[in-house]
């Protein structure tokens, strides 16, 4: 069976990073992809662990080369996907998670149809600036990046319709269940096998994820980022 491709978005400080952390520590079989990017190195992060560091031009050869399965330029900086990790899943079969903005997601979506896209949403801006400053403070982050962090935000999370599965990161321990459920389930389903005891409670908790199913929890969140949206007909 060929391997999934999961695709994860969420603006900067929903909590994205601490979620696929827990995901890949609690899933097996789950590769993640290391992206390029041309933005310096933050804190501890290390070169070919969170990302691999490049510069503009070698970004934009690798671009030439069509090395990219999808880039963007995300904060003034390049990020994307080598196509080398999305072959090599293919090769071996195993399951492989993008943690990508926005555009990103669009482009891969275009090429994998059947990827499985998650957007991640803070409950709400409050508590996002919030997290934002918290966290900022540990890195050092000027205030007016956060402004922008929090206009970015709402730009990003008009695209959430585009995703097939909904996650509002309010209790961490709950959200960390949401994503765990979501990539098994999705693994059971592809899996074709009779659904069995606990595996029931799984697709259950996976299910209300789904981008038509969370419409009553989203609303809230587009509220606080006074986004007014037409509700599509599905949800
Ligand atoms: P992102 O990767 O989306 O930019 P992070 O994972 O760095 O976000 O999280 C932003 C900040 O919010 C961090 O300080 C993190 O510890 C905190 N955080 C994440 N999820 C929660 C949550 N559910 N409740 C409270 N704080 C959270
Ligand atoms: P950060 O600089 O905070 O690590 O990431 C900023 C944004 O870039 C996040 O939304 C993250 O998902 C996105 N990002 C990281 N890697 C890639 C990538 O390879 N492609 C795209 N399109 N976005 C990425």
């Amino acid at each position: 069976m060929p391997g999934i491709l999961y695709i994860i978005s969420a603006p900067s400080g929903s909590g994205k990073s601490t979620l696929v952390n827990e995901l890949r520590t609690n899933v097996d079989k789950l590769e993640f992809s290391v992206s390029y990017t041309t933005r310096l190195p933050r804190g501890s992060e290390q070169n070919g662990r969170e990302y691999y560091f490049v510069t503009r031009p070698e970004f934009e050869k690798m671009i030439a080369a069509d090395q990219f399965l999808e880039h963007a330029e995300v904060f003034g900086n390049y990020y994307g996907t080598a196509c080398r990790f999305f072959d090599e899943a293919k090769v071996t079969g195993r399951d492989l998670l993008l943690d990508i903005d926005v555009q990103g997601a669009e482009q891969v979506r275009k090429k994998v149809p059947d990827a499985v896209s998650i957007f991640v949403m803070p409950p709400n801006r409050d508590t996002l600036e919030r997290r934002l400053r918290n966290r900022s403070q540990a890195e050092n982050v000027k205030p007016e990046v956060i402004q922008r962090r929090l206009e970015n935000a709402r730009n990003e999370i008009v695209n959430y319709p585009d995703y097939g599965y909904i996650l509002v990161n309010e209790i961490l321990e709950h959200a960390v269940y949401e994503l765990q459920a979501i990539v098994l389930s999705e693994r059971i389903r592809r899996s074709g096998e009779t659904v069995a005891g606990e595996q029931r409670e799984l697709l259950r908790v996976a299910d209300r994820c789904l981008l038509a199913n969370s419409h009553r929890k989203v609303q809230p969140v587009l509220d606080s980022f006074e986004i007014n949206t037409v509700t599509p007909t599905n949800l």
